[in-house]
């Protein structure tokens, strides 16, 4: 369904509807620099606050690096962050047409994540803010996959209306959320060992795939396994308390039936299509149970494993961003920072540091 088209300072003029009421704080609409390094992706997005244009959107992975080690290294991740990131923020401003005065705003993720990722990308952005005088405030890598949603406002359409169950499933992340009208979320559940998106890399490590192996394994899968591949190995699902997941045993089974000596190289395909079948069957009746006891809330799906195909397939009732918008990326950080600043909740960071806990 498309919107109408927003006019400038429409939240100042009209009731904000994200707050049902309440009035925005705010009289203009602003040009958001967002910056995420939470993990192995220097991203670096512009977005116009109330309009939601997207003037930038960079993504430099380090897959290229990581791949000799078939995972990520947290420093080698710190360390490319450091390459990457001045690099994407002159790709993002040349998208744009603009140069660094004209930002106005800037927002980056401070957790979750790789601790000397993190640290990278706020380094970074509070010498930004502090060099050319503009406010910073920090976000949420997770909220941002959980609302990325409303990134379907850069393309002039609407999210799901709320309230949802959302399921943020990622390589770091299978986390369950109920997410209500005014945006407020609420965690319901989440694995307690691997996260999917970790178990599929893992599985691709142990039968030979390159790393990610998320990505390699939908295709090949999706272009090369019959039906019967997919049921072929006879994988536990793991069982688990109401809302939280388990990958760890489901990949030791897969790598017991690996070494098994009777096992040929020629049934690798089945053995990855079996596995996929496992965990993505796993996330399906979790997400199906929950949605049983909430009758009325939409179900969404977010985070890298949401590009799956399969997934997509198993799941037609629920909505999935853009394959782009469920990797890694800072168009999501924007747009919450957008979402935050049309609530009026956007606050300024302090620069300063303090050696004491709180
Ligand atoms: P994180 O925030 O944890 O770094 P991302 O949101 O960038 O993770 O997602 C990366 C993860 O998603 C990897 O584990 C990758 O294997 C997985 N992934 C990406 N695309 C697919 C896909 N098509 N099918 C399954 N898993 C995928
Ligand atoms: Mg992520």
């Amino acid at each position: 369904m498309l919107v109408k088209p927003i006019t400038p300072c429409r939240f100042y003029q009209d009731v904000c509807p994200l707050d049902r009421g309440r009035r925005c704080p705010y009289k203009s609409f602003m040009k958001l620099l967002a910056i995420d390094t939470s993990c192995d992706d220097s991203c670096v997005a512009i977005l116009e606050t109330d309009t939601f244009h997207l003037l930038a959107d960079v993504v430099h992975s380090h897959i290229k690096a990581m791949a000799a080690y078939g995972g990520v290294v947290p420093e080698l991740a710190s360390r490319q962050h450091l390459k990457a990131l001045p690099l994407a923020l002159d790709e993002a401003l040349t998208q744009a047409s603009l140069t660094l005065n004209q930002i106005d705003y800037i927002v980056v993720t401070h957790r979750p994540g790789l601790i000397g990722a993190l640290l990278v990308g706020v380094s970074y952005a509070k010498s930004l803010a502090y060099a050319l005088g503009k406010p910073l405030s920090v976000l949420n890598h997770l909220e941002a996959h959980l609302l990325s949603p409303f990134l379907a406002r850069t393309q002039n359409q609407n999210p799901p209306p709320l309230p949802w169950i959302a399921l943020v499933v990622s390589g770091g992340h299978t986390e369950l959320f109920r997410v209500e009208e005014n945006l407020t979320h609420h965690w319901l559940g989440g694995t307690l060992d691997d996260a999917a998106g970790e178990a599929f890399d893992k599985i691709g490590k142990l039968l030979g795939l390159p790393y990610p192996a998320g990505p390699v394994i939908d295709k090949w899968v999706r272009e090369e396994a019959t039906r019967e591949d997919r049921t072929r190995f006879k994988i536990p699902r793991p069982q688990t308390s109401e809302f939280s997941f388990s990958f760890s045993g489901l990949k030791t089974h897969v790598r017991q039936i690996a070494q098994r000596p009777d096992f040929q190289a020629t049934d690798t395909l089945a053995l990855i299509a079996s596995a996929q079948e496992a965990i993505l069957g796993s996330l399906v009746k979790k997400l199906r149970d929950t949605k049983a006891l909430y009758p009325h809330h939409h179900t969404v799906v977010t985070g890298g494993v949401a590009c799956n195909c399969r997934l997509r397939e198993l799941l037609p009732e629920a909505y999935f961003p853009a394959p782009r918008h469920c990797t890694d990326n800072a168009a999501m950080v924007a747009a919450l920072g957008a979402l935050h600043h049309e609530r009026g909740t956007l606050a300024p960071a302090p620069l300063n540091c303090s050696a004491l806990s709180r």
